[in-house]
């Protein structure tokens, strides 16, 4: 399994980081792909994300040149731990979509237009609900999340 290093800042709101590092390190064992690079994740709470829309959400540094290996993950406030497991599942999904190279999300080598791709298709005005990342990162999320609290 390749390196995965985590971190929080202390102004970054998220106080739950070892239950965050042991979250994240079982799912990415779990959908790491073979080869891939070493990443790094940081870990924010951000009062602007609504959990009645989405628990977190995740965005990849800047991917001009190969796959993105930074990658913040921004957390709505308060979520119990439960949720806060699932949410990180979920984002651990879409890293490795990236790592893969099948999800995209940026300006393209040139610059231009921001754009998000799935296996080189444009999804860049796809509505939440009918990207096909979504549903493959859901459906993992709950294998995952029964596989882990077996195991907790
Ligand atoms: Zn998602």
């Amino acid at each position: 399994m390749s390196d995965l290093w985590i971190y929080a800042d202390d102004d970054s709101g998220f106080h739950a980081f070892e239950q965050a590092s042991e979250v994240l390190g079982f799912a990415y064992s779990r959908v790491c792909p073979e080869g891939a690079p070493p990443i790094n994740i940081e870990l924010s709470v951000d009062s602007d994300v609504d959990p009645e829309i989405c628990t977190g959400f995740c965005t990849p540094e800047s991917v001009n040149e190969g796959v993105p290996l930074n990658y913040d993950i921004d957390l709505a406030p308060d979520l119990d731990s439960d949720t806060l497991t699932q949410t990180l599942i979920h984002e651990t999904v879409h890293i490795a979509q990236y790592l893969r190279g099948d999800l995209y999300q940026g300006h393209g080598p040139e610059g231009g237009k921001f754009r998000i791709t799935w296996k080189g298709e444009d999804h860049t005005n796809t509505e939440y609900h009918l990207r096909p990342w979504e549903s493959e990162a859901k459906l993992l999320e709950s294998q995952i999340y029964e596989e882990y609290k077996e195991l907790n």
